[in-house]
């Protein structure tokens, strides 16, 4: 059977949940036996998001192989099996950097390099690159960032749109997703934002298939059929995707709503039913969990939520696991510095803190460590969670003023946080971190042993600096475990504190590999640490 293309779309405003209506299908599909692959289409120049801010981009999403990508593609590793690659997210900056390396080398002699046909060419091959590459694939969803009337996705929309032609009508559709506002003055649901965002699409020279309208309000009874008739679709091609109370909730209402049944019908596919109990079972757990506990995330990024998006996520997987509703409390680090710590966290069951770069707010996550350790309050710290919970002991415990990490005291006198040998020459600050996944081995009896039940384990990374050896033998004489170590023995991935009933920190990032039907381990048992402190 030929490789089948959806082809995702977003109009009238960005943030709709482009991502999320993308993983549901992609979700549903799976479970009616499929085998599926996503892709994100990005139309920045930056070559991957790895040097954007958070504040500017939302987190950055490491895949096992070590790239560096939006962060929809956690949303599709999360709601499905897909194992992503680099191959996964294509951005502008990279076609056209492949395009220009082209024509260095010569390989277009002669011609003029243009955007129709070269860049499209080139984007093309990447989609299919993906599709080629994953083995007995039937379905590739591609989602194409940025919002119609875009001039940045122009180029992926012509590519996206001569796809049709190459693969054939039966083997790519295209979805749109748009939104229809309540105005409650007049109690009326507006579809003109539909019809024009679909007039726009329809300019590019593409029909959508199926248009997917996100909604605060229910529709009324005549609100399809009057999409349906404005943008020449059958009834059952619009579909309704209301506000639901949990993103994980998406997929068993696209599914009440036929959008898998709508998608095999146009692409000739005749899948079984998809299998979803497990999923619903999970969804009841979000809906109506048994306890409720309080976790502190302490970073510098909090006003953007979308900054720590998988930490949010594993925390809620976390909470399934346990039974138990997550409130997270998201405390600025900054805050904390000086005496804010104690009243800030007061009350709270558990303080994690996340990875983060640069020095603002380094003393106030400090503060907050030093909480956690004196007042036996869980702990589990992510990357410069792990880095600051060394810095912390080696300063309160140790005795080491002024212990530091050189990337925030590039002079310190107690350097317990350094530079690799082979970050010291690199220049170039994009794609140069210790990236992807690499294997760690646990120290018998610790904690980490115990959550993941495992010798070896494989974790992905996205930093610099690493726990100077120097320090090793200090620490461990003062109670702190190295609990995880690479099997070379030359990193420390994870540091254990005894004699408190959890503080963990991992130089990894285990938010990357958990999902809500298999919560990652560690959170699991960070979420039960949490609620036995209740
Ligand atoms: N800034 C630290 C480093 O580069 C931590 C990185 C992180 O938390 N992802 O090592």
């Amino acid at each position: 059977m030929p490789t089948k293309y959806v082809f995702v779309t977003g109009g009238v405003v960005s943030s709709l949940g482009k991502g999320i209506v993308a993983s549901s299908l992609a979700c549903l599909l799976e479970r009616r036996g499929l085998k599926v692959t996503m892709m994100k289409l990005d139309p920045y120049i930056n070559v991957d998001p790895g040097t954007m801010s958070p504040f500017q981009h939302g987190e950055v999403y490491v895949t096992d192989d070590g790239a560096e990508t939006d962060l929809d593609l956690g949303h599709y590793e999360r709601f499905t099996h897909c194992q992503l690659t680099r191959d996964n997210n294509a951005t502008t900056g990279q076609i056209y950097s492949n395009v220009i390396a082209k024509e260095r080398k010569g390989e277009y002699l002669g011609k003029t390099v243009q955007v129709v046909p070269h860049i499209t060419n080139e984007i093309k091959e990447r989609i299919k690159r993906v599709a080629h590459s994953t083995k007995g694939l039937d379905v590739a969803i591609i989602e194409v960032g940025g919002t119609i009337g875009d001039i940045e996705s122009l180029p992926f929309l012509e590519a996206v749109r001569q796809m049709r032609r190459d693969v054939g009508k039966d083997n790519a559709i295209y979805v749109h997703l748009t939104l229809v506002p309540y105005l409650k003055s007049a109690g009326e649901l507006k579809t003109k934002p539909t019809q024009h965002s679909v007039k726009e699409l329809l300019g590019i020279g593409i029909q959508p298939d199926v248009v997917v309208c996100r909604t605060e309000h229910p529709f009324l009874p005549d609100t399809k059929s009057k999409i349906a008739l404005f943008c020449n679709l059958d009834e059952d091609a619009v579909i309704e995707n209301r506000d639901v109370q949990s993103i994980y909730e998406m997929p068993l209402f696209m599914r009440a709503e036929g959008l898998d049944r709508i998608v095999c019908k146009r692409l000739n596919l005749r899948p079984r039913e998809a299998r979803l109990a497990d999923w619903e079972r999970m969804v009841q757990k979000v809906k109506k969990p048994r306890r409720q506990v309080s976790i502190a995330v302490v970073g510098k990024y909090t006003e953007v939520k979308d900054a720590y998006k998988s930490i949010t996520e594993s925390l809620i997987h976390g909470g399934i696991a346990n039974d138990a509703h997550v409130d997270i409390q998201w405390l600025e680090a900054t805050a904390l510095e000086g005496k804010g710590a104690a009243k800030q966290l007061k009350g709270v069951n558990g303080i994690l803190v996340p990875g983060g770069f640069g020095h603002r707010g380094i003393e106030g996550k400090i503060e907050a460590i030093r909480f956690a350790r004196e007042k036996k309050v869980p702990y589990f710290g992510i990357c410069l969670g792990m880095q600051t919970m060394a810095i912390e002991f080696a300063r309160n415990v140790c005795g080491l003023d002024h212990a530091n990490s050189t990337e925030f005291d590039a002079g310190s006198a107690h350097p317990i946080i350094s530079l690799l040998e082979e970050q010291k020459e690199i220049k170039n600050l994009g794609g140069t971190m210790r990236l992807g996944s690499y294997p760690c081995r646990l120290t018998k009896g610790t904690l980490s042993a115990k959550a993941y039940g495992e010798k070896v384990i494989f974790e992905r990374h996205r930093h610099r600096y690493e726990f100077n050896n120097f320090y090793r033998d200090l620490f461990a004489a003062q109670g702190m475990v190295l609990a995880g170590l690479s099997p070379d023995e030359t990193l420390v991935e994870i540091l254990e504190l005894k004699d408190h009933p959890w503080m963990l920190g991992v130089q990894f990032h285990p938010e990357f590999r958990s999902k809500p039907t298999h919560a990652h381990p560690l959170f699991k048992d960070f979420v039960a640490a949490a609620l036995k402190r209740r």
